[in-house]
């Protein structure tokens, strides 16, 4: 068990696995990341977005004789859910996957995506044969709940307001059979981050640490970050964020795929006073050289305050 925070990015690669010998160094998998954490039962893990990267980071799983996976899903474009297919723990009826993720206007939520995604002719197994020990957690107004995880509680959502109200009161939040600290919870809070599908940025507070820890992958430049934002982001000791493309890249092609840039990256990081910042979700035509141009990018304008370094698929990363 670890005694804080800490993040493994099984998969960093951006909108396809890819396969080279010129991108090794920053590796293939599509994003999946394993949040760890002593506020998380040991039975338990904690992953964000199963892309190809959830088949290595699962196996992990199966040798830690975790029992009870829960998946946030930030969306379900095909890069954040097509490791979800050949997982073993999507096959084992002994280990229980719960599913949570934001619902879009057509209502297509977890287990929508899951019953799509999971039946021929485009998957050979259909979902029906693995359904029981699958359970979903539509996330349909994710700025009002967060979720609380404590190591004996368990796992809970709660609406934002019940949990200001509490902490107010006497600062005991019930979870589980038990009522625990602030101190003792690792909080998630949710909030929409700037991409074509309705996706979640989420954010993870130990309380036992004060450490913060921001995924917002999948999240394209605003001209001027909303306050909202900022509030979400605000002091994160590892901020990790999508830096797809090169600034000349995005101006001259992809402006509006929903993706972001170095200088973007740095300047949101400088404004909510990240500590560490990480880019991630690079894109698939990027070689390792070219991942490498990126990181140069960002630290030809990074502030003296900011550290920045680029993520690569198993990289351990102690908040
Ligand atoms: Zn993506
Ligand atoms: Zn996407």
């Amino acid at each position: 068990m670890c005694n804080s925070l800490k993040v493994t990015t099984f998969g960093t690669r951006g909108s396809i696995p890819v396969s080279n010998p010129e991108s090794i160094i920053y590796g293939g998998n599509t994003t999946c990341l394993r949040i760890e954490s002593p506020c998380i039962p040991k039975e338990k893990a904690l992953i964000v977005d199963a892309g190809s990267g959830y088949l290595p980071c699962s196996y992990r799983l199966l040798g830690e004789k975790v029992h009870d996976v829960h998946v946030l899903f930030t969306h379900y474009h095909h890069d954040h859910t097509q490791g979800l297919l050949l997982a073993p723990p999507t096959f084992i009826k002994s280990i229980k996957t719960h599913l949570y993720g934001p619902v879009d206007a057509g209502g297509v939520g977890p287990k929508e995506m899951w019953k799509t995604i999971m039946q021929p002719p485009y998957f050979p197994v259909h979902h029906k044969l693995h359904e029981s020990h699958f359970s979903f957690h539509p996330l349909e107004f994710p700025q009002t709940q967060v979720m609380l995880v404590h190591n004996q509680g368990g796992i809970r959502m709660m609406d934002v307001d019940q949990y200001e109200t509490l902490n107010l009161k006497d600062g005991y939040i019930p979870i589980g059979k038990g009522k625990y600290p602030k101190s003792e919870i690792l909080v998630i809070s949710m909030y929409m981050s700037n991409h074509p599908e309705n996706t979640i940025c989420y954010a993870f507070d130990e309380g036992l640490t004060g450490k913060k820890f921001v995924f917002l992958t999948d999240h394209e430049n605003h001209d001027s970050n909303p306050n909202d934002l900022k509030n979400h982001i605000k002091g994160a000791d590892l901020l990790v964020m999508d830096c797809q493309y090169s600034r000349l890249k995005y101006d001259s092609m992809t402006a509006g795929y929903g993706h972001g840039t170095p200088d973007y990256c740095v300047r949101t990081a400088r404004e909510v006073g990240a500590k560490l910042l990480g880019l991630t979700h690079h894109d698939p035509n990027a070689k390792d050289l070219d991942v490498e141009g990126i990181l140069a990018e960002a630290k030809a304008c990074v502030p003296r305050e900011v550290d920045v370094f680029t993520c690569r698929d198993y990289q351990e990363i102690e908040v």
